[in-house]
């Protein structure tokens, strides 16, 4: 057994977690709980204690005194003997000799290591040379940051229609701010989303004012003597406004996983156990693509549930080798108020409706040869943990009425006692 480098000769064995978000902090969380005595060093590279990263695009903007950010009380990692290195990022991997090197110089040795690195905003170039007038989100700065941009009558251009988009535009709307949102797909929210709650969710914005402009390819960005700000793009439109915000998907942070040789293919691959290509080293959230034998396949997911439940998972079976399990994809965006959550997949070829989720109420089931796949709730998530069993199920539906019925009970339709 090694021992960390601060500690030489201490004689426990070293849990290094590197990346303090949602899954590094869940996984440090179930290593205790699963029994682990040892030594547990999590290094992060932004400032603050681990946070959750959802209310960034929604409470942060719109209400920065309410919002609940911090996932433990600091207490808690002193209480669990967590050892913290926060404000410093890891910089170099070495798999054989089992050490981590920080930006500092200073060497970290492990007997296990976990990456749960996530993300970071994917970058444009074209749009990043306006400087202190455009801003990504992705982090709690870049939101504080952001925040100080909107304020009543500002024009704000999002440029990316997908889900961070459209929550930034539902919280500059309720800043006071007018919205162009300009995707440069011919739909919203592409990567995925079931196109009723595409449709349902641009019709909300309409209403809220917002203008949409599809198939905008941009190829300029120029900013006039006054600080107005104009995008041009390939078909001649012209988008002029104060301020932009880009949200065009992410890119992966697997740089430390790369150069250490260890397997990436669009995400840090690992087994059930979350293991990548060396026994020793995990990784878990954003940055790693799992395999499901259930599926017989490898996937990666970019959603605070998995981060927390994988994270979860893989911190338990790195202390007792138990594999983590498929829970069946899920997420939410709040806009306007209103909270939609969708599960499964999206490969359904009809969309059976319970109760009226284009008023703003009800669940759509996802069919695919009369089985349930995939579901989406409008601002009724109390039935989100059924669906969510159906779909792990594989439900079939023998009775179309009885599931469009809004006062059939869905906990007990799913348990086969209705
Ligand atoms: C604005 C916003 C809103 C969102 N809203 C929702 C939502 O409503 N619903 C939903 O399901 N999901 C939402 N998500 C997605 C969800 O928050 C992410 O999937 C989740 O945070 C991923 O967790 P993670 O721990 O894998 O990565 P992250 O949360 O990205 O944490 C990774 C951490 O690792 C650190 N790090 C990276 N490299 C290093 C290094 N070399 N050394 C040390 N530290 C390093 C990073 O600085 C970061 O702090 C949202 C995301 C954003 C950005």
């Amino acid at each position: 057994m090694t021992t960390a480098g601060t500690a030489p000769g201490d004689g426990r064995p070293v849990y290094v977690v590197v990346g303090a978000g949602q899954a590094g902090a869940a996984a440090v969380t179930a290593m205790r709980a699963a029994g682990f005595d040892g030594r547990i060093v999590l290094v992060g590279a932004e400032p603050h204690l681990p946070y959750e990263r959802p209310p960034l695009s929604k409470e942060v903007l719109v209400k920065p005194e309410g919002a609940r950010l911090a996932i433990h009380a600091e207490a808690f990692y002193a209480d669990n003997r967590i050892e913290c290195r926060f404000g410093e990022a890891a910089r170099h991997l070495d798999l054989d000799q089992h050490r981590l090197e920080l930006a500092s110089g200073e060497p970290l040795a492990f007997d296990k290591l976990l990456l749960t690195t996530g993300a970071r905003a994917r970058a444009y170039p074209l749009l990043d040379q306006l400087g202190a007038s455009v801003h990504t989100l992705r982090t709690l700065d870049d939101a504080t940051a952001l925040r100080g941009h909107i304020w009543p009558g500002r024009h704000v251009l999002v440029v990316g229609g997908g889900i961070i988009g459209l929550e930034v535009a539902a919280s500059a709307v309720a800043m006071g701010a007018r919205v162009t949102v300009i995707e440069r797909g011919a739909r919203l929210m592409a990567r995925g989303t079931p196109a009723p709650v595409v449709e349902m969710l641009q019709a909300l914005h309409l209403r809220n004012g917002v203008t949409f402009e599809l198939g905008a390819d941009l190829i300029e960005a120029a900013q006039g003597a006054t600080g107005e700000v104009t995008l041009r793009a390939a078909d001649g439109r012209a988008f002029r406004g104060d301020h932009v915000v880009y949200g065009i998907g992410v890119e992966l942070n697997a740089d430390l996983a790369l150069s250490a040789g260890l397997k990436v293919e669009d995400g840090i691959l690992v087994d059930e156990c979350g293991r990548t290509s060396h026994p020793d080293i995990f990784a878990a959230g954003d940055v790693a693509r799992q395999w499901y034998p259930e599926r017989g396949t490898h996937l990666r997911f970019e959603t605070w549930g998995n981060a927390q439940n994988q994270g979860t998972g893989v911190g338990r079976a790195m202390v007792t080798g138990e594999p983590c399990g498929f829970e069946v994809p899920w997420y939410w965006t709040d806009q306007y108020g209103h909270n939609v959550q969708v599960a499964g997949a999206h490969e359904a070829d009809e969309w059976l409706s319970r109760g009226d989720p284009a008023a703003l109420k009800g669940t759509l089931f996802g069919l695919k040869d009369d089985v349930v796949v995939g579901a989406v709730t409008v601002d009724n998530g109390r039935e989100m943990r059924p669906a969510r069993a159906m779909i792990a199920d594989g439900f079939r539906v023998t009775d179309r009425t009885r599931l469009a019925d809004p006062k059939a009970d869905l906990r007990k339709l799913a348990e086969g006692r209705l």
